[in-house]
């Protein structure tokens, strides 16, 4: 079959490489992640413990702190003033609600590894790339979505060739999914660096665009009367990130050679797939939890600064 399937272990490989010699080089010594865990959720024990495992791997101090929800906004407070602390990430949800929204704005920016708090948002959906007028320190960007540009960057789909900001000039995308932590900031970064994106969820679809010729400075949204099945067929690009066991995309509605990404934590893709890919990413946890730890690099060199 031609298709390439490609695992998110192998493309965090570099980052992971890249992350341990720059951690091994500081003369500061490692820098230290604490993490808070207050709640019971399963997918949220398993992404501390994985932070873990890859901090070690890399050399990053990580501590687990669990504490009840209570208790959590005067725990990140105190993170927040501790000089011995470079980042912190929460593991949400914690109250599931506009409550949650609240803590990520607790957490310090100087400190925010996740890029949740409302300057990084603001700035990532205004292309806004760097937090001072020298152009010294870029912005930090969500974990998850910088997570999938990266890996689009890996496999070719970003044009190297294109300036900076525009090397997805000419690309269609789809995201299917419009969640708050990954599907709407993705879709915004992907149309600031120049594709005409197709957001899909449950309501319909959105289009994310810098115009025609991307003239436009950041990228504008519109809602389309089209339905996802009318779109795909468009695009060379389809990520799926549906949090339900039973969605499959319909491949046969899929261009012949697209690139497929899933970073939803169940299959999206049939096996299908693979007779209509070039290329398949079937996860991108791994890549994930490498950006969270680049993240915390660039913050711990900004508090330097
Ligand atoms: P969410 O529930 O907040 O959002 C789900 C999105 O999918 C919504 O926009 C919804 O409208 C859309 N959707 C649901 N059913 C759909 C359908 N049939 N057709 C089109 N759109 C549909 O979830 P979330 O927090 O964005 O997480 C989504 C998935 O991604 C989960 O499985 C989660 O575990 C995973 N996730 C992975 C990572 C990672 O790094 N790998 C990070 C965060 C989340």
């Amino acid at each position: 079959m031609p298709c390439k399937t490609l695992l998110a272990s192998g493309i965090a490989a570099k980052f992971t490489e890249e992350l341990r010699s720059l951690i091994a080089a500081r003369a500061d010594g490692p820098p230290t992640l604490v993490g808070f865990l207050a709640n019971e959720d399963p997918f949220a024990a398993k992404y501390a413990e994985w932070t873990g495992k890859t901090c070690e791997e890399t050399g990053i101090k990580f501590e687990l702190r669990r504490v009840d929800r209570e208790s959590l906004e005067e725990a990140i407070v105190d993170a927040n003033g501790d000089v011995r602390v470079n980042g912190i990430i929460v593991y949400y949800p914690v109250f599931g609600d506009r409550q949650d929204q609240y803590l990520q704005n607790v957490v310090s920016p100087t400190k925010d590894v996740e890029g949740l708090c409302h300057q990084y948002c603001y700035n990532m959906y205004h292309n806004v790339r760097f937090l001072d007028e020298e152009k010294q320190r870029k912005c930090i960007i969500p974990c998850t979505p910088l997570a999938i540009v990266k890996v689009l960057e890996h496999i070719g789909v970003y044009n190297s060739i294109l300036p900076y900001g525009d090397r997805l000039h000419g690309k269609t995308v789809a995201v299917i999914n419009r969640s708050e932590v990954v599907g709407r900031p993705l879709a915004a970064l992907l149309a600031n660096d120049g594709a005409k994106v197709y957001s899909v969820d449950v309501n319909g679809v959105q289009v994310f665009s810098r115009g025609p010729g991307i003239a436009l400075a950041r990228h504008k949204v519109a809602e389309v009367s089209e339905k996802a099945e009318e779109v795909l067929p468009l695009c060379d690009v389809v990520i799926t990130g549906v949090p339900v066991e039973s969605y499959k995309v319909d491949t046969s509605t899929l261009k012949d050679g697209v690139v497929a990404v899933n970073f939803s934590s169940y299959r999206n893709f049939p096996d299908s797939i693979k007779q209509k890919a070039s290329l398949y990413v079937p996860s991108v946890g791994k890549v994930t939890v490498a950006m969270l730890q680049r993240n915390l690099l660039r913050l711990a060199e900004y508090q330097h600064m």
